[in-house]
C-alpha cells in the first residue's frame, strides 16, 4: 500500500533529509588516503547524534541478511555496488567510495546516497559517478504528477545504458515515510506510461546503480550484506528522497 504524505508530513520529512545530507557532507569531508570506513561511520553518527536523529540503518536486519546491519552507513569502496559494511579498511589513492545514509527525525525517515573519488581520481572513475549522478537527476525530474513509476524507471535506465553502464537487475528505488523501505519500487530500468500513476504527498527514494564495464552482473560477498560486480568492475551508487508533488519534484534529502 502506498501511503500519501501531507504536506506537514512532507516538511517534517524535509527535516530528516536535512540530516542525511549532512551527514553525507561531513563523511565525505572526512574521507582521504588513510581514512578507514570506520571513521566515515563514525562522522555521519556525530552528525545523527548531534542532530537527535536515529539511524533506520543500524540494527537492520532484512529477512535476507545474516546478520543486523552494524552501522549507520553502508561504504562501498570500488566493485562493492551497495551496501558495503564500514570496516577497518583504509581508504586508497583512487579508491571510488559510494556512500548510503538514511535518519529518522521525529518519526520519519530519510535516505540518499553519493559517490565520490579519493585522493587522485581516474577520469573514468568521474564518468561512471557522474552518470549515476545524471541517472538521478533524469528520475527526478519525471517524478512528476501525471506520470507513472515507469516513466522515472525509464529515465533512470536511459541515461545508464546509453552511456554503455549495467544495471544491477533486483535493486532499486523504493517509497520512503515512516519506514525505510514502503511501496512503490521504484526500479532502475522500465517501460514509460507503465506502472502506478504518481500523485502529489508520494515520497520515493530515486537510486541508480552503474557498473562501469556495462554486465549487470553482481553478487552478494560472504559477508552477507556487502553487493559486489562479478567482473570486478567498478560501480557508482547516486539516491535522494523526493516528494512528488503540484509544484513538481521536491529533493528532501539536500543539504
Ligand atoms: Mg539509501
Ligand atoms: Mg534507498
Amino acid at each position: 500500500m502506498v501511503e500519501i504524505k501531507t504536506d506537514a508530513s512532507i516538511e517534517a520529512m524535509r527535516e530528516a533529509g536535512r540530516v542525511v545530507a549532512q551527514a553525507l557532507a561531513a563523511v565525505q569531508d572526512k574521507a582521504a588516503v588513510g581514512v578507514s570506513l570506520r571513521e566515515l561511520d563514525r562522522a555521519a553518527r556525530a552528525v545523527l547524534v548531534a542532530s537527535g536523529a536515529g539511524s533506520p540503518f543500524l540494527d537492520y536486519r532484512p529477512d535476507w541478511a545474516p546478520t543486523p546491519f552494524p552501522a549507520v552507513v553502508c561504504t562501498s569502496v570500488n566493485d562493492a555496488i551497495v551496501h558495503g559494511i564500514p570496516d577497518d579498511y583504509r581508504l586508497r589513492d583512487g579508491d571510488l567510495v559510494s556512500v548510503d545514509c538514511g535518519a529518522i527525525r521525529g518519526g520519519w525517515v530519510g535516505d540518499a546516497a553519493v559517490s565520490f573519488t579519493v585522493g587522485t581520481a581516474r577520469p573514468e572513475d568521474v564518468r561512471l559517478i557522474r552518470i549515476a549522478e545524471r541517472a538521478l537527476e533524469a528520475g527526478i525530474a519525471a517524478a512528476v504528477v501525471g506520470n507513472r513509476i515507469g516513466d522515472i524507471a525509464h529515465a533512470v535506465g536511459r541515461v545508464c545504458r546509453t552511456a554503455g553502464y549495467g544495471i544491477p537487475d533486483g535493486f532499486g528505488g523504493h517509497g520512503v515515510g515512516r519506514q525505510m523501505h514502503e511501496d512503490p519500487g521504484v526500479p532502475n530500468e522500465g517501460r514509460p506510461g507503465r506502472g502506478m500513476p504518481l500523485r502529489h504527498g508520494m515520497v520515493l527514494a530515486i537510486e541508480p546503480m552503474v557498473i562501469a564495464s556495462g554486465s549487470d552482473w553482481h553478487y552478494t560477498a560472504d559477508d552477507g550484506w556487502t553487493i559486489r560486480t562479478t567482473d570486478g568492475s567498478r560501480a557508482s551508487h547516486a539516491e535522494h528522497t523526493v516528494a512528488i508533488t503540484d509544484d513538481g519534484p521536491r529533493i528532501l534529502t539536500a543539504l
